[in-house]
């Protein structure tokens, strides 16, 4: 722990070790099983007043930001979350744990979905298999607390097309309705091959029985308001028989 950079913090120094103490063997078993080895067994926790990181060649300031065996945390975020920030902490230690040293693109959304999901599954215990939205299909009921999907609900963000792109909590309740209804090793399937290299969006068809966008519009279909008796508001007249029978459980 390092606080010399934000005095004010010190206080927070012995809670937030124990806290990664506790949980990032936790997240590491979570995600790559208790076989693999972790990346490593010296993590260092910075608090400083800022943290800027470059995404794209822009500077953004960011709550925190995880690389290597370093979590580097904004004191100015951490005095406005209160217990927020343990929650934020675990999405934190799962980079750690993932360590994928590069990530293409389009598969960014799983780093980041991934962290949410063993945040809000493991540590904060209120993932859903679902989104909650209106019949208009943009999100709705989440309070502030939910704050991502909150900010993407007054944003009135669509997500009907490829709206795991949102990544976060978005992605992380898709991966978690994947688990539940496609592959329960969907997530340890997809956290490996990132962290081998070897990721392709072929691996939904693979091990989820139908392609990306497909199984999104299902997740996303099945998310949506309707009424007991009628089918769900978007889903295609020619549907499969049974509504399962596509997947492969492996
Ligand atoms: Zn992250």
């Amino acid at each position: 722990m390092d606080t010399s950079k934000a005095p004010a913090a010190a206080e927070l120094a012995s809670p937030i070790q124990r806290l990664c103490e506790e949980w990032y063997p936790k997240v590491h078993v979570a995600i790559f099983g208790d076989q693999y080895p972790r990346p490593t067994d010296s993590l260092q926790v910075v608090i400083e007043p800022k943290v800027v990181v470059e995404v794209g060649g822009d500077r953004v300031e960011v709550p925190a930001y995880a690389h290597e065996g370093v979590i580097r945390v904004s004191s100015e975020s951490l005095a406005r979350m209160r217990d927020d920030y343990r929650g934020m902490l675990v999405h934190e230690l799962t980079h750690i744990s993932q360590r994928y040293r590069g990530v293409p693109d389009e598969a960014v959304w799983i780093r980041e979905g991934i962290a949410d999901y063993v945040r809000h599954k493991y540590y904060e215990k209120d993932i859903e298999a679902k989104l909650r939205l209106g019949p208009d299909g943009r999100l709705k009921g989440y309070p502030e607390t939910a704050s991502y999907l909150y900010g993407l609900q007054e944003n009135r963000v669509k997500l009907a097309k490829q709206g795991y792109r949102q990544s976060y909590t978005v992605a992380a309740a898709f991966l978690f309705w994947l688990e539940e209804h496609a592959n329960k090793n969907i997530v340890p399937v997809l956290n490996l091959a990132l962290r081998e290299h070897r990721y392709s969006e072929r691996l939904f068809g693979q091990f989820c029985g139908a392609p990306l966008d497909d199984l999104w519009r299902q997740f996303f279909d099945r998310s949506l308001p309707h009424q007991a008796g009628s089918p769900p508001r978007s889903t295609p007249v020619r549907r499969r028989p049974t509504p399962n029978s596509a997947f492969q459980v492996l």
